[in-house]
């Protein structure tokens, strides 16, 4: 499998199928911890590649599959190309998840439940935090439609329509499917391959990943001898890598002394690159990529480090523990039933920050109409000019309230 060429985001309200038209699309169930498995959602991020391919022998769209041998004519398929999904998740809590994942998605697949009435709370959330984060790149899924008669189909493509009225996605093609019964699959292949183009890769600059996710992956029992270095999965959004490569980690480790805590930045080796589920010499932006490290794997564990910045060593940008952004807010709270109006932000609420992969909250030193001064709980690596998507605590959750753009 060649290394994928871009991340296809799964947004929408939990329960419309995200993850079964994952597997239906490339074998793998993303919901693997047993948390999740048990509670039933997808808390972290989860992925998957797969190669999509086309009959050289049928007509379009049957044409589209990701099968090797086509099941109309039984031909050898040809590749298109490899893609990496990035499966967020849908309950209500875990925004933070879904915008982390955003930060590295190139477009999305926006589900939406045909059984169910449009907009449901977190469809329109995901939309809205497409919306600011600004991934144009969208493919609508009405999905379930084995559920439900025609008429329902049909009600439920207008309530969409209207749903995305004056939004990113109100272009955006509806394919009406069933990812349980794999009933248009081949139609849903043919729009994500025409409307999520591969986005052009900036190659020659200084390698920038964003990390998703950190693991340890030796297992109880291991030998000295057997223990692997950490592993770091993310996506680089610039410049490539190769096998032996030394790179820095930013913010890195919080080292705290004297009462005094510190960021200081961990510098290791590439030892492994892994990519569509080869192992490569070389790496490139586009999908989601594995890298095998010498980290000490009790740095890696648990997602510890996902947030953080890889690059080569000396080219990063600055550790911020705070900024100056420009804001740009949103007129009402999105997500709830009661959908109040935004107040503008304050000094000293907290609000928390999505940036890149990294989450963090803020508190507001000081706030004029359209720009705020936030001192971080934790720093993060960060360019000027960078976007930033903010939420409030209302009623108890993270909301989403609006972006910033980094001016300082
Ligand atoms: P997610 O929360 O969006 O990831 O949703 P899941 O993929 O976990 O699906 C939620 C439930 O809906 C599961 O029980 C699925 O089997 C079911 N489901 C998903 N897609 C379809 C479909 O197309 N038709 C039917 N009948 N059920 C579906
Ligand atoms: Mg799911």
């Amino acid at each position: 499998m060649a290394q994928p060429s871009l991340n296809i985001g799964m947004v929408g309200h939990v329960d419309h199928g995200k993850t079964t038209l994952v597997r239906a699309l490339s074998g793998v169930w993303t919901d693997t911890h047993s948390e999740e498995i048990k509670r039933g959602i997808s808390i972290r991020l989860g992925y998957a590649d797969t190669v999509f391919r086309k009959c050289p022998e049928c007509p379009e769209p049957q044409c589209y599959t990701v099968e090797k041998k086509c099941a109309h004519c039984g031909a050898k398929t040809d590749e298109i190309k490899t893609v990496s999904f990035v499966d967020a998740p849908g309950h209500e809590t875990l925004m933070a998840t879904m915008l982390s994942g955003a930060a590295i998605m190139d477009g999305a697949m926006l589900v939406i439940a045909a059984n169910e009435t449009c907009p449901q709370p977190q469809t329109k959330e995901h939309l809205m935090a497409l919306n600011v984060i600004g991934i144009k790149n969208v493919v609508i899924v009405q999905n379930k439609i084995d559920l439900v008669p025609r008429e329902r189909v049909l009600e439920s493509y207008q309530e969409i329509k209207e749903f995305v009225k004056g939004t990113v996605a109100e272009n955006a093609p509806i394919i009406p499917i069933s990812a349980q019964q794999k009933i248009n699959i081949d139609a849903l292949i043919q729009a994500l391959d025409t409307y999520i183009p591969v986005p052009e890769h900036k190659i020659e600059q200084d390698a920038q990943m964003l990390i998703a996710r950190s693991f340890d992956i030796n297992h109880p029992g291991f030998t000295y001898e057997e223990i692997k270095g950490g592993v770091i999965g993310g996506t680089l959004t610039q410049g490539s890598f190769k096998e032996g490569d030394d790179v820095e980690i930013r913010p890195g480790l919080k080292i705290t002394s004297d009462g005094v805590t510190r960021w200081e930045p961990v510098f290791t080796k590439i030892t492994e690159i892994h990519a569509g589920k080869s192992k490569v010499k070389k790496a490139v932006p586009g999908g989601l990529l594995a890298l095998g490290t010498q980290l000490d794997p009790s740095l890696t564990k648990g997602d510890s480090l996902t947030g953080q910045v890889v690059g080569i060593p000396g080219t990063l940008p600055p550790t911020r523990d705070g900024f100056l952004m420009k804001l740009d807010l949103l007129k009402r709270v999105v997500g709830v039933t009661n959908e109040s109006e935004i107040n503008e932000i304050k000094t000293s609420e907290p609000l928390m920050l999505n940036i890149g992969t990294a989450t963090t909250v803020g508190v507001v030193t000081s706030a004029r109409k359209d720009l705020a001064e936030v001192k971080l709980k934790r720093p993060v690596c960060v360019d000027k000019g960078a976007h930033v998507a903010i939420s409030r605590r209302i009623d108890s959750r993270w909301r989403l309230i609006g972006v910033g753009i980094i001016e300082d």
